[in-house]
């Protein structure tokens, strides 16, 4: 099979007829099956709009076009469980959390035959679901079931962007195409920027557990990991809800970033060190203004857009659009009490009316101190401030009132979007100054790349703290 690259098919056109004539002309021969390896978007000439195609295809006398350097081969190498590495531990081993970590790790592990034993502080992902909506409605927040903890993770309830920073392919597909077999859209396997969407998702993750049951794993829900036992600088056990202790010899801890007791907890065993991370607001602007930005008048033939924006403050502080979620919702993400952080969730069809984005700041141990737990400490601290200045609900804010130090009366001409209340504060008095004066300076830059962006209408939440 040969793979070529930069098949540039303008998006008006019918996709498969034109596809197929591409390549009945590259190759002299008629054409008529291939598959699709990769597709992106490509807006650089509006209103000319392409979609950029990569295809696997099999062709008569392969060697004549790669001679003629006008294809490559096909390599489809299969992720594969190298058994004669496989530990025969005579303990099962154990995983603490069943975000998107813990499923794979123990999807790999069950495939490898050593039945492992999962723990997870947070509920099975139907019950999970009415914690959260029961949250968004009431605001009665449930600290071990909510949008952080359960089965399924923090994702579960996001826009299911498939992101990594890991180029090593053959693992990737791996990951895909078993959310594939879950229910995921076959469409994954080939877009630029996959999504798969939170009410897809959730019986993905079934499936998933389902998959990992059936080889042998066992998974145990309300169950947070309270102490380890270590003999000879060695784990022993573990113990579970204070109470149950498990032994093993294997032990991985896939507990994401919104555990804080844990950390505390395995600080006595582990050693840690602070690092650099990112805060501050969610902006939602309509849909219809980044479509028309990204793509034009065209954009009507297209997916919802998304944007990616970086800045440099003129006292070089990095900011940056994060976890953009076209056609989204704005979430209470909330873990803790007395604390409030928000996020962003879409469907699969990203429908909703507006699009949102964090926009943050960088900030590290010289700005909120190098003792190990200061970070976050320093989260914790503008959760509250968050909880406190929106009365226990999501503070938000027109950008204009925003930039004016002052609380906003009313929205303009965007309808907000968010799953849990929210109350007009004044979003200045989270944030340090410099964190602000940083976010206002770039959010006023962003308008150079999308017009609009910066309208005095653009709707600003805060605090995204968990980056
Ligand atoms: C609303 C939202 C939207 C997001 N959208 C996206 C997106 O679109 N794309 C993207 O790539 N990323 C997104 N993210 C980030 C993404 O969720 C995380 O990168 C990912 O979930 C990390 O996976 P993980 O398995 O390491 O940790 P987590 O998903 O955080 O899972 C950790 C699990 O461990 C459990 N746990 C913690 N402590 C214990 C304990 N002591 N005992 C037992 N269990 C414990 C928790 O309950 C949790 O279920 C989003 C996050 C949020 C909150």
């Amino acid at each position: 099979m040969l793979r070529v690259s930069n098949i540039k098919i303008n998006i008006s056109l019918d996709q498969d007829k034109y596809i197929k004539k591409k390549l009945s002309s590259i190759f002299d021969q008629d054409i008529k099956e291939y598959k699709i390896n990769k597709r992106s978007i490509d807006a650089r000439h509006k209103p000319d709009i392409y979609y950029i195609y990569e295809i696997d295809i099999d062709v008569k006398n392969e060697k004549e076009y790669l001679d003629l350097g006008i294809a490559s081969e096909v390599f489809d190498e299969e992720y594969k469980i190298d058994q004669s590495k496989i530990k025969k531990s005579l303990k099962r081993p154990i995983i603490i959390g069943f975000g998107p970590a813990g499923i794979f790790c123990s999807y790999i592990l069950a495939k490898a035959g050593l039945k492992p034993i999962i723990f997870e502080r947070g509920k099975q992902i139907d019950e999970r679901i009415k914690d959260v909506e029961e949250f968004w409605k009431s605001n009665n927040l449930n600290i071990n079931s909510n949008i952080q903890f359960g089965e399924g993770g923090a994702g579960t309830f996001s826009d299911g962007k498939l992101n990594t920073m890991i180029k090593e392919k053959i693992r990737q597909k791996f990951v895909f195409k078993t959310f594939v077999e879950c229910g995921a859209p076959e469409e994954i396997l080939y877009l630029n920027k996959p999504h798969i969407g939170t009410d897809v998702l959730r019986t993905v993750i079934k499936n998933l557990r389902n998959k990992i049951i059936e080889l042998g794993g066992e998974i145990h829900y309300n169950s947070c990991l309270t102490n380890i036992n270590v003999d000879n600088n060695k784990i022993k056990s573990i113990v579970i809800n204070d109470q149950d202790e498990y032994e093993t010899d294997d032990l991985v801890l896939a507990i994401g970033h919104s555990a804080r007791d844990t950390f505390k907890m395995l600080h006595n065993f582990l050693e840690m060190s602070p690092k650099p991370f990112a805060v501050g607001v969610r902006v939602q602007h309509k849909q219809d203004l980044i479509n028309k930005n990204q793509y034009g008048e065209s954009y009507k033939l297209l997916p919802p857009a998304d944007y990616k924006l970086t800045y440099q403050t003129k006292d070089g502080r990095g900011v940056y659009s994060f976890c953009m979620c076209p056609g989204g919702f704005v979430v209470n993400s909330s873990s803790e009490n007395n604390r409030l952080c928000i996020n962003g969730m879409s469907n699969h069809d990203r429908d909703e009316e507006n699009a949102n984005s964090a926009i943050v700041v960088t900030i590290s141990p010289s700005d909120y101190g190098s003792d190990i737990f200061d970070g976050m400490k320093f989260q914790e601290m503008l959760e509250n401030k968050a909880y406190i200045e929106g009365k226990r609900l999501i503070p938000v804010s027109l950008y204009k009132d925003y930039k004016l130090n002052q609380v906003s009366t009313s929205f303009g001409s965007i309808k907000p979007i968010f799953k849990g209340g929210y109350s007009f504060g004044n979003i200045n008095n989270i944030f340090p100054e410099y964190i602000n004066n940083s976010l206002k300076e770039a959010i006023d830059y962003f308008n150079t790349k999308i017009k609009g962006f910066n309208d005095d209408d653009t709707i600003i939440a805060a605090v995204e703290a968990r980056t």
